[in-house]
């Protein structure tokens, strides 16, 4: 599915010298490679300030924290995402509201959000899923009439970009008032751990995110407020210093992949293949495609069998995990439940080269669905 190793390898004697390089400096927690690697990705995605954190969902609590999201507040977000989107939420103490997607894009359905506004509401998490943005033109006009914060799970989309109407682009995660992103080593953008980041344009928020993640205080051993110890590692930001330079490079191989998908299986029967949005670039996080669901254990199976591995993300939406579900029936968000029995993942990194995915393609074709 992934090959983080080949990865390394092309740029391992870089990698070697940065994290050599702190190691011997002595300077371990924010040594100066972290300030240099928030400068490098606020730069990178247009972003006035990046605040680093330890992980995708430190940086989701963060920013719910720093937008004063707390008990009885209810955010709303979408059941077909990773776990920690309303996982974040739920450790704030706030009630996660799912709002079902678009079945083409995989991402929430702006149309059904407005029904589930609430005196309680306060928030939008829109998550960028699978490396394409949600259609954020709708639902920041949403929040804009109704007050909500919006803050972008931008995890699986760095480096992916929306147009809106009047022809302005921007980054994922720098759309909301605040955006999060993960550098677990999968991600567009990995390091060789956990890892994450906040973005936004508003200076006072950045200083409380950043207060948050040294619990909750500017001035060592000065606590103002509550909040938590999350910190990119000085090592994983020297790591991320040095990808951040190849960055573009492994986008461009992600699409390169897909764009060989794309070609290959259009018009295989049985195989449905990612709609691309019209508003948003594509990253191609994941490669993701639907089956008939009654055909996809099958179809893995076959794939198995000829070497190929496939993942299925998600297998189960959010709201009927075991620890929802008392509230959610099945049937809820019909399309969040079809997709999860339809999606397969296909083998998608940058290492990816043309003999392999011409073997997956001419395998896929030749199954015969
Ligand atoms: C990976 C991911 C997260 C969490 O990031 P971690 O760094 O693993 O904590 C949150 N949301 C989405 C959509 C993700 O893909």
């Amino acid at each position: 599915m992934v090959d983080l190793k080949g990865q390394h390898d092309r740029i391992r004697d870089e990698i070697d010298a940065a994290v050599l390089e702190v190691m011997a400096s002595g300077s371990y927690i924010q040594g100066p490679a972290v300030e240099e690697f928030e400068l490098g990705l606020a730069r990178y995605v247009g972003s006035r300030h990046v605040v680093s954190c330890a992980s995708g969902t430190d940086a989701l609590t963060a920013a719910l924290m720093a937008a004063g999201i707390t008990a009885g507040d209810e955010v709303i977000t979408t059941p077909f995402t990773f776990f920690a989107t309303a996982g974040a939420v739920v450790r704030v103490g706030a009630k996660p509201v799912f709002v079902d997607i678009c079945e083409d894009t995989f991402n929430i359905n702006p149309n059904l959000i407005e029904e589930k506004i609430t005196r309680r509401t306060k928030a939008v998490i829109p998550v960028h899923l699978f490396g394409q943005c949600a259609d954020m033109e709708p639902i920041l006009a949403i929040a804009a009439r109704h007050n909500l914060v919006v803050i972008e799970d931008a995890c699986q989309a760095l480096g992916a970009e929306y147009t809106f109407s009047d022809g302005t682009v921007r980054q994922a995660g720098t759309m909301g008032l605040l955006g999060c992103t993960s550098f677990f080593p999968t991600k567009n953008l990995g390091c060789c751990g956990d890892g994450g980041a906040v973005m936004t344009n508003d200076q006072n928020l950045a200083e409380k995110v950043r207060m948050i993640c040294h619990h909750g205080s500017k001035e060592k051993y000065f606590h103002e407020m509550f909040g938590m110890n999350s910190r990119l590692d000085t090592v994983q930001a020297a790591v991320l210093n040095v990808k951040l330079k190849h960055f573009d490079e492994y986008i461009s191989a992600r699409r390169r992949a897909a764009g060989h998908y794309l070609n290959e299986l259009a018009g295989c029967a049985g195989v449905q293949l990612p709609v691309l949005s019209e508003k948003s670039t594509h990253t191609f996080h994941q490669f993701t495609v639907k089956v008939d669901a009654g055909m996809r254990d099958s179809f893995r199976e076959l794939l198995k069998r000829n070497g190929i591995p496939t993942t299925v993300y998600y297998p189960l939406p959010v709201h009927l995990q075991r620890c929802f579900s008392p509230e959610h029936g099945t049937g809820s968000f019909p399309c969040s439940e079809r997709v999860c029995r339809e999606v397969v993942s296909l083998p998608m990194h940058t290492e990816l080269d043309d003999s392999q995915l011409q073997y997956i393609c001419q395998t896929i074709v030749s199954s015969q669905l």
